[in-house]
């Protein structure tokens, strides 16, 4: 856990040779100059595939083979290579695994938090099940593990806020992900970290504890309605006043952003303005690239419930945002200021589309 930052990934053999030849070119000391956070893994020793963990054979619960395609580019060079190679530098390897008997154990915990809470392993709309679901409980235990805190799960809600804060910086810390498809650059598969977690550098040990703290923060607290931060009376695009989100995460509920209201339905000469839109459609606005009538038009459509029909597909609405209509009140529902129901009608009647 209090991996040097500064040494990562490789350990080496330096200055072996000067070394007097009955000691070992590593020590587990932290405080020797031979002091390695990564070793050899020799003799029939295997590295534990969660916290990478020196494990002798006696010790070892199963093998885990884990695949390569090779390693990810580490310089300008082999980024142009790995462009035509999928990703990756290098020849594809496979890296044997185990479990040692704490992994075994923690495993075992995921499955039994598993079977006390079907369906509480998720990762935001994703319900994860079976195998699925107790690989991801495992991560989220993972990085509970590796900073040294105990999960403390009570209820379904628990365990489902455990997963959306802590299960992909947990699968990131873990040994097995510097070896899984593309690999990081010089992670030596015959290799093991000197202690638990010796791999990690302090840098990710502070996005898991950043990551931990979100997570304790949130699961006291209870989503509110959000209203927009500087004062907007509602989202310019879609009209509504309030979301529902986490009152820690209010800076992710509105946006504040620069919008031109001739590309949303405003007349010509209008200037841009800066104004705050919701989460919702800051997000598909960001997936499109702009603000303008494609966004306009595909949360129109989605808000319809007409956004998977054949008809409406190619549809250009033309439609407006709130913001170019001048109301002096927030829209109760989403493009609550457009004649929804009539665009359905039209729609499915063929009248238009
Ligand atoms: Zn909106």
């Amino acid at each position: 856990m209090n991996a040097d930052p500064t040494t990562p990934e490789t350990e080496t053999t330096e200055s072996e040779a000067t070394m007097p030849k009955r000691k070992t070119p590593h020590t587990t000391n932290r405080f020797s100059p031979r002091y390695r956070n990564i070793v050899p893994a020799k003799g029939g020793a295997l590295a534990d595939l969660i916290t990478g963990e020196w494990t002798p054979a006696d010790e070892q619960n199963g093998i885990e083979r884990v695949e390569a395609i090779g390693y990810a580019p580490a310089n300008d060079t082999e980024r142009l290579i790995a462009l035509r190679h999928g990703g990756a530098v290098g020849r594809p390897f496979d890296t044997v695994l185990t479990r040692g008997n704490a992994s075994a154990a923690r495993r075992a915990f995921a499955e039994r938090l598993v079977a006390m809470f079907p369906g509480a392993a998720r990762a935001g709309d994703l319900v994860y099940f079976g195998t699925a679901a107790v690989d991801s409980v495992e991560f989220v235990l993972a990085a509970t593990d590796a900073l040294g805190v105990e999960l403390n799960v009570k209820k379904p809600r628990d365990l489902a806020l455990a997963c959306e804060y802590l299960l992909d910086v947990g699968r990131s810390l873990t040994w097995r992900s510097r070896f899984a498809w593309i690999a990081t650059p010089g992670a030596d598969p015959a290799t093991a970290a000197v202690k638990p977690w010796g791999h990690l550098s302090a840098r990710q040990l502070a996005e898991a504890r950043r990551a931990y703290a979100e997570y304790l923060r949130a699961r006291i607290e209870c989503p509110k309605l959000l209203r927009p931060t500087y004062g907007s009376l509602a989202c310019f695009v879609c009209g509504v006043g309030e979301v529902l989100g986490l009152p820690s995460r209010a800076a992710e509920a509105w946006h504040t952003v620069t919008l031109r209201p001739h590309s949303l339905g405003g007349k010509p000469g209008m200037r841009p303005v800066e104004t705050e839109v919701c989460a919702v459609c800051a997000a598909d606005a960001e997936a499109v690239g702009s603000y303008g009538p494609t966004i306009l038009d595909r949360l129109v459509k989605r808000a319809a419930g007409i956004e998977g029909n054949p008809r409406a597909r190619d549809l250009q609405l033309s439609a407006k945002a709130w913001g170019v209509m001048g109301r002096k009140r927030a829209n109760a529902v989403a493009f609550g200021h457009l004649d929804l129901a009539r665009l359905v009608d039209d729609v499915k009647a063929g009248v238009i589309g």
